[in-house]
């Protein structure tokens, strides 16, 4: 028998139009939407002895949110004691932190490093309560990058046995090629390149460039002989416009970038991925959440920097998605990255950036980021309308009423029972 929930009475926010449909009525089966109609029309499924209804009178029904960029398995903002702790325990806290990333709206995550094939596996069947994941497993890093973990005196680079890390070291394109094959191996979605210094890692300068061209050319061939992506992280104006020229499609971070950056982000039809919010919490509140003190001055080379060149791209019509890369406890802010670029951009692209772009990031339009017949029914629905004011997606707790995934209710506030 086919499972069946009617939504009534919704306002729906049609993402590509920009428009409020009200009085809209979703029929869902079997996890799809089916269609989207005006009340007045009569619904044979209502009849169905097993036809689910939900009232959403007065409320703005809009896609599943969507974050890409988040590190599921960061439970805390030191790596290092990630990658000493059992990957049981971290399993089981990925577990916990994807539930609270659901229940805030966020329907899909797509993962820059650390969750794996046994994490999507599991929240598929449904044995973790959580976004649909997208995965790259372990990032990949040149010594000295962004994801060796080492201080300066260490010499042994793997800390665990376990296969499962935030990432890998590998150096020349033989390794580049090996470690990329292993990922796609193991399942992932996209691979992702380290391409410059972070604030995390404790050895290298945030401008550094990462991997020569030749290892960077490696990967994308890589990821395009199987039909998947690079995502890279970025920062500077250098390190962007060199991952663009090399095919690099996902560009995170990107605070520091030029007028050039803009040109060939258009130019090449790649994505920018800001990650604001994770700035502002890393200097208000990292070293408490367990950033080592010793990397925390890296913080103020990228925090002011960041709003203004998501303005200058989006002001040139850059492909921009949403993504936070929060860690440990900051990953309660998840939502705060709305009415940050709120600042900057209108409601609707913001809104549009944790949905329809999102999906076109993920190569799932159609099926994904919008209330449309066919796509999947990831759907939130809040009280207010987010066009006029922002932080009614950045309050769950006052606004946020009903998280769908697939069909299934995972968070119902203050709803009437479903009738049926
Ligand atoms: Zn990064
Ligand atoms: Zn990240």
């Amino acid at each position: 028998m086919p499972s069946i929930t009617l939504l009534q009475n919704a306002t729906v926010l049609d993402v590509r139009s920009g428009q409020l449909l009200p009085g809209r009525r979703v029929v869902i089966k079997d996890g799809k939407i089916e269609r989207l109609e005006p009340m007045q029309l009569e619904a044979p499924e209502a009849r169905a002895a097993e036809a689910v209804t939900l009232d959403l009178r007065g409320l703005t029904l809009l896609p599943g949110l969507m974050d890409a960029h988040v590190h599921v398995m960061a439970w805390t903002a030191n790596l290092r004691e990630l990658s000493n702790a059992s990957p049981h325990y971290n399993a089981l806290q990925a577990a916990r932190i994807m539930h609270e990333m659901l229940l805030r709206g966020f329907t899909t995550v797509r993962d820059a490093a650390g969750a794996d094939f046994g994490l999507k596996r599991a929240v598929e069947e449904g044995l973790v309560v959580g976004p649909r994941l997208y995965i790259c497993g372990r990032a990949l890093s040149q010594t000295g990058g962004h994801a060796d973990s080492r201080a300066a005196g260490e010499t042994r680079v793997e800390t665990v046995s376990s296969p499962v890390a935030f990432g890998t070291v590998v150096d020349g394109v033989p390794e580049v090629r090996r470690a990329a094959r292993e990922e796609i191996r193991r399942g992932a979605d996209h691979l992702k390149l380290m391409l410059g210094g972070g604030v995390a890692s404790p050895t290298d300068r945030l401008t550094n460039d990462q991997f020569s061209r030749e290892e960077i050319l490696a990967a994308v061939e890589e990821a395009e002989m199987a039909d998947l992506y690079v995502m890279a992280h970025t920062y500077t104006a250098r390190t962007v416009n060199r991952a663009l020229e090399c095919g690099v499609r996902s560009l995170e971070h990107c605070n520091l970038i030029d007028e050039h950056s803009v040109e060939l982000f258009l130019k090449h039809k790649a994505w920018m991925v800001p990650t604001l919010v994770t700035y502002q919490a890393l200097a208000e509140e990292g070293v408490a959440a367990g950033l080592p003190k010793e990397v925390e001055h890296k913080i103020y080379l990228v925090l002011d920097k960041g709003l203004a060149a998501l303005e200058m791209a989006s002001r040139a019509g850059v492909n921009l998605a949403y993504g936070t890369d929060l860690l440990g406890a900051m990953h309660r802010r998840q939502l705060e990255e709305f009415t940050i670029r709120a600042q900057v951009q209108p409601n609707l692209e913001v809104i549009r950036a944790a949905t329809l772009y999102a999906a076109r990031l993920l190569r799932a339009e159609g099926q994904l980021g919008e209330v449309a017949p066919g796509a999947y029914a990831d759907l939130i629905a809040v009280e207010g309308n987010p066009l006029e004011d922002i932080r009614i997606l950045a309050r769950p707790e006052r606004h946020l009423k009903l998280v769908m995934k697939a069909g299934q209710v995972f968070h119902s506030a203050g709803l009437p029972q479903p009738i049926g």
